[in-house]
């Protein structure tokens, strides 16, 4: 499913599924679009949910917004990459713009919950690099979704609830960020990703750049 592109040294590498999760308000969503802007040959991936927009939010940016009918038949098309039921909406990722991104070469960013971590895993266990962030404590992150101020009191209550749920599948992630300050959660993701572009195995080119390489010293 993931094709070669070209890495930035020129090297062809194959795409990675870049997958960032945690209880909602512990700072992914700041996170992801810091790496959007920041990291080239990165392209988020929109989810598909069910969920009302909250005020501030723009449809096919943040997600693309579909009553429960559509979400149905884009799972029975397969239209849907992984999906999964979070507090009482669906929530699922377009397939086709993934594997858009992935052969031209660019990583894609998901910003998903650990049901559709499981399930990418289980598709291309080799291209997926998954990053659990976590808040430091239980004060920040309340905090954290009463600033954020686009959900009711009820609602807020709910997603501490579920944030002890969330946080017992930390273990299942391949990195582990306690988002303490932005900045520094920010620079400790953006070197995952580098070191991650790295890797000898996703770097299908090498054998014909070093064996060129010889090939010059051999002259
Ligand atoms: P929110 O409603 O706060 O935007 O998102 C709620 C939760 O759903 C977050 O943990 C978010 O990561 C997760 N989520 C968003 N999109 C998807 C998706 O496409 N698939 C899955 N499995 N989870 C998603």
């Amino acid at each position: 499913m993931v094709a070669d592109g070209h890495g930035f040294d020129g090297v062809e590498r194959r795409g990675l599924m870049f997958v960032l999760s945690s209880p909602s308000g512990a700072g992914k969503t700041t996170l992801s679009r810091l790496l959007i802007e920041r990291m080239q040959g990165l392209s988020l991936s929109v989810s598909a949910t069910t969920r009302p927009m909250r005020p501030g939010e723009v449809d096919g940016r943040d997600y693309t917004f579909v009553d429960k009918t559509t979400f149905d038949a884009m799972v029975k098309r397969d239209e849907l990459l992984e999906w999964a039921t979070v507090f009482d909406n669906r929530y699922g990722t377009p397939r086709a713009p993934v594997e858009v991104a992935l052969s031209s070469g660019r990583d894609v960013l998901f910003d998903i919950d650990w049901q559709g971590t499981q399930q990418l895993r289980e598709k291309a266990r080799a291209d997926v690099v998954s990053v659990f962030i976590l808040p430091p404590s239980a004060a920040d992150l309340e905090k954290r979704l009463h600033t954020r101020a686009q959900d009711s009191d009820v609602v807020i209550r709910g997603r501490m609830d579920r944030a002890a749920h969330e946080l017992s599948h930390w273990a299942e992630y391949d990195y582990i960020v306690i988002n303490q300050n932005v900045d520094e959660a920010f620079a400790e993701v953006q070197s995952i990703l580098k070191a991650e572009r790295l890797k000898r195995e996703r770097r299908t080119g090498l054998t014909a750049f070093v064996r060129e390489l010889q090939r010059q010293l051999e002259k």
